[in-house]
């Protein structure tokens, strides 16, 4: 019996998929603009005596054109716009399109309005796909997802979309639930900016259940540029300076997001920044089960579910879903692996960055009743592995680090190396 994550076979597609990743590097990053309604659809307005009438599909296409310009003025991008023109894409073709083309990024672009707010109420807010937290954003939500109705096919696909059906919630949470971190992240940066570059009233990050959000699979976010309603905001939002602003700060979120991403190796990163909701001071992982088997990431037993950390501890392996440190997405995580299917799962709180008074956490990279040949690839790559017998089998692991963290790191920099399904494990003395 060998459990050996390093097959013969492995180590061919790692050269394959090494390949790959030098070509993907000439891979641009793609971008799909979004300007929000547009044609018939006006979407908010307001008329001024000193502005005339503003209007939502004008603002929102002046923006997405100014920020698309200058993303397209910039190599690493491709900027892919869901209409250029004042003409009315059913949001089924919008979010259609930014999935075939295989989106890094979606970014719509709205600006706010609604009787339930007062003329003084201004600023911006982005939204990321979630549960309906408060009344307001279930009249956002409702208010946005109304357009549907203009479009045939719009009304099919909505009618096919049951909120109270479990089964299509769950889908859509899983999935859904992959892209929330990163949302969260641009989110966020979009927000700072808004607020510490151009000294707007940041009204932070909000979940709403919205169509566009909903139905990508990238990271999405849906950005309320201010309010049409209130006079400051609405005189910013039809001016050339303040659409200026506006392009230039998303512009910086953008390449801020894709640098941290790169920086990540391309996986979620936490987000920083809280605007709404203040972040908890610890970690939270969702449990979804303890068992003496290993599983690797793919393996049915996992139900599909991503971003899973396999931390052996005890001669156990504990599944940990997620992480983020927001309560709402804690929370979030743990229904999303509830609907999946692991009943018994549990949020477990991690201190950050915690260093092992006793003890070290390591990479078990090899469980295996025979002990590796010389000549094993996996012992070419990885110099200095430990080997340990217990019981008749032989443990070998790679490594000692102090916190999580770091072992997270090198299990990272052990994977690009071609080496997969490694299992942190956590040893105290
Ligand atoms: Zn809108």
């Amino acid at each position: 019996m060998i459990t050996s994550s390093f097959s013969l076979k492995k180590y061919f597609s790692f050269f394959l998929i090494t390949l790959f990743t030098f070509s993907g590097a000439q891979k641009k990053f793609t971008v799909v603009l979004d300007a929000g309604h547009g044609g018939n659809d006006v979407g908010a307005n307001r008329k001024y005596d000193d502005l005339g009438t503003v209007r939502e599909k004008d603002v929102t296409l002046a923006i997405t054109l100014k920020l698309g310009r200058m993303l397209e003025k910039n190599k690493d991008y491709k900027v892919i716009y869901t209409r250029k023109f004042d003409e009315y894409p059913s949001l089924t073709s919008r979010t259609t399109l930014a999935n075939r083309s295989k989106a890094d990024l979606f970014l719509s672009i709205h600006v706010n309005a609604s009787g339930a707010y007062s003329t003084a109420t201004q600023g911006t807010e982005t939204f990321i796909q979630g549960p309906n937290q408060n009344k307001t954003n279930l009249e956002v939500a409702k208010a946005e997802n109304d357009v549907i109705y203009l479009d045939e096919k719009d009304r099919e696909m909505f009618a096919a979309y049951d909120p109270k059906s479990p089964e299509s919630l769950i889908a859509l949470k899983i999935q859904q639930s992959k892209y929330l971190e990163s949302s969260l992240l641009i989110g966020s940066f979009v927000e700072e900016n808004f607020s510490v570059r151009d000294k707007r009233n940041s009204r932070g990050i909000k979940q709403a259940d919205l169509h566009v959000l909903r139905m990508n699979a990238m990271p999405s976010v849906l950005i309320e540029t201010g309010f049409v309603n209130n006079y400051e905001d609405a005189r910013y939002l039809a001016s050339e300076k303040g659409q200026d602003d506006i392009a230039d700060s998303i512009y910086d979120a953008i390449i801020r997001y894709k640098k941290a991403l790169d920086r990540n190796g391309n996986v979620p990163v936490k987000a920083e920044v809280k605007v709404v909701e203040k972040a908890l001071k610890n970690d939270f992982r969702i449990l979804l089960m303890s068992s003496p088997m290993k599983y690797t990431s793919n393996d049915p037993a996992l139900k599909g579910l991503n971003y899973i950390l396999s931390l052996k501890e005890n001669g156990l392996y504990k599944y940990y879903y997620s992480t983020t440190n927001l309560a709402s997405i804690r929370d979030n995580n743990l229904k999303t692996a509830k609907d999946a299917g692991f009943r018994n799962a549990a949020s477990i709180s991690f201190v950050p960055n915690q260093r092992l008074g006793s003890g070290y956490y390591t990479l078990e990279v090899v469980v295996s009743d025979k002990k590796l040949s010389s000549n094993s690839p996996i012992l070419n790559t990885l110099k200095d592995l430990n080997r340990e017998k217990e019981n008749g089998l032989f443990y070998y692991t790679y490594g000692r680090f102090s916190s999580l963290e770091d072992a997270v790191k090198a299990q990272i920099q052990v994977e690009d190396k071609g080496v997969k399904n490694t299992v942190i494990q956590k040893i105290l003395k």
